[in-house]
């Protein structure tokens, strides 16, 4: 794997290594006090972010730094961007000056897989942290992580996607990378949107869809709900106002649907009262911090599988899932991310920069069974009761996107 643009084609044995990946290092750095790793000494990581993000921008910073790569942030306003350079010349200056890795957010749908093309001929990495209405894969690994810790696995779990699927990027990666592990996934949305376009292509991918929370609530394992992206509705887009959410926003009272064991999602940043109501998002069926906390772990995994990761155990990542990351096993689980003293140095090119550490091995995630932990054996009607818990075109300048960007379906 070089990049990660989307999740649409990551097939499900890439995906399980990274999602192990990230278990492994979460158990590795729980309780530590300094949660440092030497994995990606001497890599240079630099994020571009064009669009607001909290989350995202964070936890890849906190991803690069705790396995000591060199973290770089370019904004769009402090960069020659402002000056009017053009995303390609910007991303080959990066290059150039030495980035291993280029972490974009872009308000344009397919900008981090043109970003990816420019730098073909480069040794540079690039990950797609957010583009437009496209795609946010990173997002989707670390709900897939914590649906995994809640659930105690993903095949067969029905999760159902609910809001604003027509904006919403976290949609279409969740989609793809559910579908990939053997979940079913039902969209849930107002038909304004849900439009035809979109509708035609999930018929033909056979994904069911509905225009009622209350009739789905009763049958799913999970519930994640999408932020209105009112930044993306131009134009004729109200359907906010005219009050079409009542019958997909995850009130109190259709909390008391789902089943015991069901989690609540929200990739965040959520609107308290609009898409879920605050208590909803307090209680503790709600695993949105816990998608946090995960965020950086799966960041951090996907750096390592994209920097670090050796050739050959990449490719038979691929071809074997994650047998390859289970070599030495056994090993005290530090020595995985080099974390020892005169651990094996070496980038996965063999090359002059040539810092990064080479597994050793990966001790496999102790799944709990289907239905236990903190999700599984709630009182139902505890739940509310505590805390408990554009195409983008060489030239085109940034900020100069296509308006709600391209619907890709
Ligand atoms: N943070 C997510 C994204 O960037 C979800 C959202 O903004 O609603 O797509």
């Amino acid at each position: 794997m070089k990049h990660l643009l989307s999740t649409e084609g990551l097939d499900a044995a890439t995906a399980t290594a990274v999602l192990d990946t990230a278990d492994s290092l979460k158990r590795t750095l729980l309780g530590r006090e300094v949660r440092k790793l030497p994995t990606l000494r001497g890599r240079t990581v630099v994020s571009m972010f064009y669009e607001s993000s909290t989350r995202t921008r964070v936890s890849f910073e906190v991803a690069g730094k705790w396995m000591s790569a060199d973290v770089i942030n370019v904004s769009a306003g402090g960069s020659s961007v402002g000056k009017g350079e053009s995303l390609r010349d910007t991303a080959l200056t990066l290059s150039a000056a030495g980035a291993d890795c280029v972490i974009i957010r872009h308000p344009a749908s397919g900008s981090a897989h043109r970003l990816a093309g420019w730098l073909s001929g480069t040794s540079t990495s690039v990950i797609n942290a957010g583009d437009g209405t496209h795609e946010h894969p990173t997002q989707a690994l670390l709900d897939a992580a914590t649906l995994r810790e809640r659930l105690g696995g993903i095949a067969d779990r029905r999760v159902a996607i609910v809001g604003d699927v027509l904006h919403s990027r976290v949609a279409r990666s969740n989609l793809h990378l559910l579908r990939t592990l053997g979940a079913e996934v039902v969209l849930v949305a107002p038909p304004t949107l849900l439009p035809d376009g979109l509708r035609k292509w999930l018929d033909a991918q056979k994904v069911p869809i509905s225009h009622e929370l209350d009739a789905e609530l009763p049958a799913v394992d999970a519930v994640m709900m999408l932020r209105v992206q009112a930044e993306r509705m131009h134009g004729g887009f109200l359907p906010v106002r005219a009050g079409v959410l009542d019958r997909v926003r995850l009130s109190e009272a259709r909390l008391r649907l789902l089943p015991e064991h069901a989690v609540v999602l929200h990739p965040g940043p959520m609107l308290r009262g609009m898409e879920i109501a605050s208590a909803v998002a307090d209680s503790p069926s709600a695993a949105i911090t816990e998608q946090v906390a995960n965020g950086v772990h799966v960041r951090m995994a996907v750096l390592y599988h994209l920097l670090a990761h050796e050739e050959g155990s990449r490719e038979a990542v691929a071809a074997q899932g994650s047998s390859t990351l289970r070599r030495g096993a056994g090993r005290p689980l530090r020595r995985a991310w080099g974390d020892r003293r005169g651990g094996v140095h070496r980038g996965r090119r063999g090359d002059r920069r040539g810092r990064a550490c080479r597994p050793a091995g990966v001790r496999r995630p102790a799944h709990p069974p289907a239905g236990a932990g903190p999700g599984g054996r709630r009182d139902h009607r505890d739940r509310l009761g505590g805390r408990r818990a554009g195409r983008l075109h060489g030239g085109v300048r940034h900020g100069q996107h296509r308006s709600g960007g391209r619907q890709r379906g």
